[in-house]
């Protein structure tokens, strides 16, 4: 089978794979669908270190083709994904107390183990999630990483119906954050990027408020129009936007960290201290959280916008994510091919 495979040069090469026989508790995906995301840019980069040799891909949709011994919550036809919280030890306090993400043994797809851009690909049954009948394989792979993500984001910034819940970063994430607050948490929304293109589809999107933080201080202008938000979501890589949503939330507020730029961020201590601010930070989500992302996609709220591609384009499509042209997700089809 055809397997996107990190090369020693930091490339990915399409190489014919055979897996290995199926263990006790896994399940063979017949893959359909495998989303591109900027975390595999830095497997295949080497950012995480030297990953030659691994299959990458963690937002893979695939049929069960058959299971394993002692498989009971799979069976064949069964429709499931391949995300990056692979496989967490079952049995350590972060897995016990729904907080499996940031199990210290954790297994990422396309990573510590083989992933999803792949024809095939094994999963352990227990670890795979189930897609819902009725969503499509390629938004439903697009939930498996960004819809995840973004909706355990705003699950844990406790906004609440009728709340201002402000966005920054409104590019491929902070477009499904958006959705997500808006169509299932009833939050009003105040999208600030930089970009007007991004702007305006987050105002078609139906954004209350828009703000380019370029030419405008954004967390003023939160601050005057509506008091300060209830919440603040940062999928922007830019330290300055972390800045902004400190100031831009009312006391008592929550900002969410999600956006990965490699520095450290100001925190004003009297101003956390005084007004009972709180920063958190989200790793993708359990589950649990992508069980919820997924029925609320297939319900329609939360449509993540998607381009299929053969998987023969995936060194084109690195080139066009490491310069900044892809707009929603690429996500690599398998099953027509
Ligand atoms: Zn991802
Ligand atoms: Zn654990």
């Amino acid at each position: 089978m055809k397997a996107a495979v990190v090369t020693k040069d930091h490339s990915v090469e399409v190489v014919d794979k055979t897996l290995r026989p199926l263990e006790h508790g896994e399940a063979l995906l017949k893959m359909e669908c495998c989303g591109v995301c900027h975390t595999d840019l830095h497997v295949k980069n080497g950012d995480f270190g030297d990953k030659t040799g691994v299959i990458l891909g963690h937002e893979g949709v695939g049929v069960v083709e058959k299971v394993g011994p002692g498989v009971t919550s799979l069976k064949p036809g069964d429709r499931a994904s391949v995300a990056w919280f692979y496989e967490g030890c079952g049995h350590c306090e972060y897995c016990n107390t729904g907080n499996e993400t940031l199990c210290r043994s954790v297994k990422n797809a396309g990573y510590t183990v083989d992933g999803g851009m792949a024809e095939e690909c094994i999963v352990k049954a227990d670890y795979a999630v189930k897609v819902p009948d009725g969503l499509d394989p390629a938004a439903a792979s697009s939930i498996t990483c960004a819809g995840v993500t973004t909706y355990k984001a705003v699950k844990i910034s406790h906004i609440h119906p009728g709340q201002w819940i402000a966005i920054y970063g409104l590019g491929g994430l902070g477009n499904l954050a958006l959705q997500y607050a808006k169509n299932v948490f009833n939050a009003k929304v105040i999208a600030i990027d930089v970009n007007d293109a991004q702007l305006a589809f987050a105002k078609e999107m139906g954004a209350d408020i828009t703000i380019n933080s370029r030419n405008e201080d954004a967390a003023k202008i939160i601050q005057e129009k509506v008091g300060g938000a209830h919440a603040a979501v940062v999928t922007a890589v830019a330290r300055a936007a972390f800045n902004s949503a400190v100031d831009a939330v009312r006391a008592g507020g929550r900002v969410v960290a999600v956006g990965l730029p490699p520095e450290s961020m100001d925190l004003n201590i009297p101003r956390l201290v005084l007004d009972g601010i709180q920063v958190v930070g989200s790793l993708v989500g359990t589950r649990k959280d992508l069980e919820e992302a997924f029925q609320f996609a297939a319900e329609g709220k939360v449509v993540p916008k998607v381009t299929k591609r053969p998987v023969a384009d995936i060194n084109a499509i690195f080139e066009e994510m490491e310069q900044g042209k892809i707009k929603g997700r690429m996500v690599i089809d398998f099953a027509t091919h």
